[in-house]
């Protein structure tokens, strides 16, 4: 079973049924009450994370490996999404680290320190919260979801699943 963070991070984003990655994305803003900008990852990163998410002040910002596309992109950008959903790291020094980022000549050491402002511990309820997410993405809603069910069924979804 999923820890009650876990749950409550999973809970707090409705995900769409079926899913769509930038709906999802929306829906995160919306909650966050903030943008969310996706961007390509500075190559010179590339060889130390395929992932990174920046908090600024006015906003979150989510770079991504620009080789990853399909699945592979989508479990990234989740895994990003999942430390924010999660209040993971902090909005600090983050600014710094987007401008170091953003120079070429030291993009792969940003990337390193920017890794690790994460405890191993968060890396891994990132990794289960971004596996979780794509299980409920993958089906039905199981359990307590009867009104979001009937909201499917009545947007005309329900046909495309089996039940
Ligand atoms: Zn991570």
């Amino acid at each position: 079973m999923p820890s009650p963070e876990l749950r409550a991070a999973l809970e707090s984003a409705r995900i769409p049924v079926p899913f769509r990655l930038e709906t999802y994305l929306e829906e995160v803003e919306r909650i966050r009450d903030r943008r969310l900008h996706t961007h390509d990852l500075p190559i010179e990163a590339t060889s130390v994370v395929s992932g990174l998410w920046i908090a600024t002040r006015k906003a979150d910002h989510i770079f991504v490996a620009p080789g990853a596309v399909g699945v592979l992109r989508i479990n990234i950008v989740l895994h990003e999404v999942s430390h924010m959903l999660l209040n993971h790291g902090k909005v600090g020094d983050v600014e710094e680290v987007l401008s170091r980022l953003m120079r070429p000549a030291v993009g792969a050491i940003g990337a390193v320190a920017a890794r690790t402002r994460y405890e191993a511990r968060e890396e891994r309820e990132a990794e289960a919260l971004a596996t979780l997410i794509l299980m409920r993405a993958n089906e039905w809603p199981s359990e307590g979801d009867h009104g979001l069910r009937i909201i499917e069924q009545t947007f005309g979804y329900g046909g495309r699943y089996p039940v």
